[in-house]
């Protein structure tokens, strides 16, 4: 692997870092507290070609590979949690799956406007009762002459109010030895019968809309299934593996930012008249976030190269899943310890950082959930 970034991946970083900190960290804050999903970013962001980055021109998309758009989500999430997950969702989980299994028809239908920053993507799978076992879906298609008629209830769907298309997944069958069948169906968001509510309060990410889906009699053309109707369930795995790298990336943000705060007030705030950061147990920390903020980042890129070189990648995104999310959790704690009372206080937003990097040890497959995964990688 090259550890050198190309000059078109750096320009890309560049100008996502130059856009984060101009137009997106100085309303961090107002963003959190006020749980505000901001939508004019995200018409900003689309115009400037990112949420296309990883797709083909002829797509939408700005050509780019997912090492640049995992560069993107980091430099996103280094100032702002909310809007970092709700990139990440956007184009991992809303636009993916559309480009690798959607026809040549569904991609130009709803890939491009997607790529091109016209819409937001969402993707529904997670319901009540199917969580972590995604397989237990309960959502139902049946098919009636040319339309399938949805029926069910997804939850906690990131984007979902603010989207242009949604691809739910629903049992569409059974298979000869009783199994389900799960397929994917791209609803457009206008379609009668799909009622999205935005009620959950929640711990972080606070500004990234997250909604609940109730889909009744909802008819979608037998047109709009995604791809191969026998194979929803792989579908939907290979986009997760997809989506734990800009989970990851996300993560190497909040850690990133974590590490830059804790350092720069480590460096001015002084005790027994000196500062802080000349105490070896400050210092410590410090190492400790700085070491675990590279690694992480590193096997962010491992896991995109592979990736990018359609090499297989699942233990890597996996990897670099659960070690950066928790790294961010790690990270953050420390932060507030490093700022003592201050970092306790919304002032410093710290504390922020800890409440946005916990979702990331739960969304797009828990931390246990990535154990599992990798031991099932190494055989066991
Ligand atoms: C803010 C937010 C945004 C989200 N966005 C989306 C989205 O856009 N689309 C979407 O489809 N979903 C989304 N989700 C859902 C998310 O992916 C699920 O919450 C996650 O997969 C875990 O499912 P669960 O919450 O039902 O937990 P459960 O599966 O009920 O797990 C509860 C606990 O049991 C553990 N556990 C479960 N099974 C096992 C096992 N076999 N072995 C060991 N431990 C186990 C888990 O690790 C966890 O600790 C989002 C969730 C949140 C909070």
């Amino acid at each position: 692997m090259n550890f050198e970034l190309s000059k078109e991946q750096e320009m890309t970083r560049k100008m996502v870092r130059d856009f984060a900190e101009e137009k997106i960290a100085p309303r961090a804050v107002e963003i959190d507290k006020n749980s505000e999903f901001p939508e004019d970013l995200f018409k900003e962001m689309g115009k400037l070609g990112l949420l296309g980055i990883p797709f083909p021109e002829e797509y939408g998309g700005s050509g780019g590979d997912t090492i640049t758009y995992a560069l993107a989500v980091e430099e996103i999430g280094r100032v702002c949690g909310s809007t970092g997950l709700s990139y990440a969702a956007a184009v991992s989980l809303g636009a993916s799956p559309l480009y690798y299994f959607g026809t040549e028809e569904q991609k130009r239908e709803f890939l491009v406007p997607l790529a091109k920053g016209e819409g937001l993507g969402s993707f529904g799978l997670t319901e009540p009762n199917a969580g972590s076992d995604a397989g237990g879906t309960q959502t139902k298609a049946v098919l009636e002459g040319d339309h399938y008629i949805l029926n069910g209830e997804k939850c906690w769907i990131t984007n979902a109010e603010y989207a242009r298309s949604i691809t739910v997944t629903a049992v569409s069958g059974k298979r000869d030895d009783g199994r389900n069948i799960i397929s994917a169906f791209i609803v457009p968001k206008d379609t009668p019968g799909m009622t999205v509510r935005s009620d959950y309060d929640k711990m972080g990410v606070r500004g990234s809309n997250t909604s609940e889906i109730v889909l009744e009699d909802v008819k979608v053309p037998k047109e709009n299934i995604l791809g191969d109707p026998q194979k929803g369930f792989g579908q939907f795995l290979h986009t997760l593996d997809g989506g734990r790298i800009s989970i990851a990336a996300l993560a190497v943000g909040i850690a990133q930012a974590s590490l830059d705060r804790a350092l720069a007030y480590a460096k001015e705030r002084k005790q027994f008249g000196e500062p802080i950061s000349k105490f070896q147990a400050i210092q410590f920390k410090l190492a400790d976030m700085a070491m675990e903020v590279e690694l992480a980042r590193n096997m962010v890129l491992k896991a995109a190269w592979l990736k990018d070189e359609g090499k297989p990648f699942t233990k890597e995104s996996a990897y670099a899943k659960l070690f950066a999310s928790e790294t961010a959790f790690r990270s953050a704690n420390q932060a507030i310890q490093i700022h003592g009372g201050y970092g306790y206080m919304r002032e410093y937003e710290v504390e922020r950082f800890l409440r946005d990097a916990k979702l990331l040890e739960i969304g797009e497959g828990t931390s246990e959930i990535q154990r599992m995964v990798i031991a099932r990688q190494l055989g066991c």
